[in-house]
């Protein structure tokens, strides 16, 4: 699968393996760590038990590598929160996706403004004290065209009484907390509110989801919300759409981290079996050397859109938006690669050749899945002149 909007570096991409760390080796160092031992050791029961790696979370936000992105330390660095992302999902590709949804929630907290969302709130969610997530797979794709709005708001005095359920919403607990949006009831030509749900809130209720094929470790719940009070102290943005217009770069380009990272898993897992298969397996298509070359290739690219997250030009977000459907192809491709360079062995149910092939499924349809991504480039597209 060809990324929509071809880079000319992916074509002349010959260059040794690059590490995924490109910025703060330090903060990559300790995340490597911790990714390759407390992970490494639980990603089975993480993937096949559906065990939830809280203690790993915290951890990986004791060491920083859940700040990076945020203004706080006055360095933000977008590149440095997609490196530590990719280390995580190298090992692990729902753990990867947690750190995602929290550094999503991060990201919505910080540029909210709201002093209730940052100050102390913040800094708790930066270093891991607490956990957060996001709930806005349905609003990006209410925005996009593609389905209608899920959770609708009433005006009451002081704030918004909240109603409707979310289907699927990750990295959830009794104790913490997401991002999402609702359609404001009676509005004309559309308004929105974006605000913060705390899971043990009044009027907020999780429920079981079905089995998922991955990702089973996420501790995904359906959130029922039933007359829930929005007040000043959690709204994010009123009204939503210009906020999320702000952030959704910023959004869809630390998603890179995870198809990165799955990406240089299934590499990994290809040189394992050089040693003893490589006389066979020299015929095979998409080879870890060439899937690395074009790995450093994209990693480059996202690193260098990484130094602008906020950029709101309509170029900017088309090649954002490409970025992040390349990673996911490339996850893709380099997933299923993998299990044909192990064979018999990468079919078995324990292996992480298996579940990385499950977990690229996961980073192609996670929303803005790759036919989102498309359409929002389709249509991008048409609003740019041509040259
Ligand atoms: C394991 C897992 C974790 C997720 N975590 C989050 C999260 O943390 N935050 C978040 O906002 N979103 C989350 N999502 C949702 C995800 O981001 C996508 O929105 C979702 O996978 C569907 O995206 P899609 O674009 O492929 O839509 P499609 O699957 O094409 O869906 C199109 C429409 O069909 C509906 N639909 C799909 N499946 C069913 C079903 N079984 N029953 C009824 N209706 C259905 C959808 O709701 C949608 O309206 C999660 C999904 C999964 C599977």
């Amino acid at each position: 699968m060809a990324a929509v909007l071809a880079d000319p570096a992916l074509k002349i991409a010959t260059a040794p393996a690059t590490p995924l760390a490109t910025a703060g080796p330090s903060l990559i160092d300790a995340v490597r760590a911790i990714a390759t031992g407390d992970l490494a050791a639980m990603v089975d029961a993480i993937d096949r038990q559906g065990t939830y790696p809280k203690a790993v979370l915290k951890r990986l936000g004791a060491v920083g590598a859940l700040r990076a992105h945020l203004r706080l330390d006055g360095q933000q660095d977008y590149g440095a929160a997609i490196a530590a992302m990719a280390e995580v999902s190298r090992v692990c590709g729902a753990t990867g996706f947690m750190v995602w949804c929290h550094d999503a929630c991060g990201l919505y907290m910080e540029e909210s403004g709201n002093p209730a969302l940052t100050g102390q709130a913040l800094l708790d969610h930066a270093s891991g004290h607490t956990l957060g997530a996001t709930g806005l797979s349905n609003p990006m794709k209410s925005f996009a065209g593609i389905e209608t709005f899920l959770l609708h708001a009433r005006r009451v005095e002081g704030g918004y009484r909240v109603n409707g359920t979310l289907p699927w919403v990750s990295n959830l607990g009794p104790d913490h907390y997401f991002g999402a949006v609702a359609a404001v009831e009676g509005a004309e030509g559309g308004h929105e509110i974006m605000f913060v749900v705390r899971c043990d809130a009044e009027g907020v209720e999780l429920r079981n989801c079905p089995s998922f094929s991955a990702m089973e470790g996420t501790n995904t719940w359906a959130v029922r919300l039933t007359d829930h009070f929005i007040g000043a102290d959690t709204l994010i943005a009123d009204p939503a759409r210009p906020f999320i217009g702000h952030v959704r770069a910023a959004f869809v380009l630390l998603q890179c981290g995870m198809g990165l990272g799955v990406t240089q898993g299934a590499i990994d897992s290809m040189w394992d079996v050089e040693r003893s298969l490589g006389h066979v397996n020299e015929f095979l298509d998409d080879r870890p050397d060439e899937l690395q070359a074009e790995l450093d290739a994209l990693t480059e690219r996202t690193m260098r859109l990484a130094r602008t997250p906020f950029e709101t030009s309509t170029e900017y977000l088309i090649d954002v938006c490409d970025t992040r459907a390349h990673a996911s192809e490339l996850a893709l491709r380099a997933a299923q690669s993998a299990l044909l360079h192990q064979g018999a062995r990468g079919y078995l149910m324990s292996s992480a050749v298996q579940r990385r092939v499950r977990e690229s499924h996961f980073v192609a349809i996670v929303t803005p899945a790759v036919k989102h991504l498309r359409k929002e480039i389709a249509r991008l597209s048409a609003t740019v002149a041509p040259a």
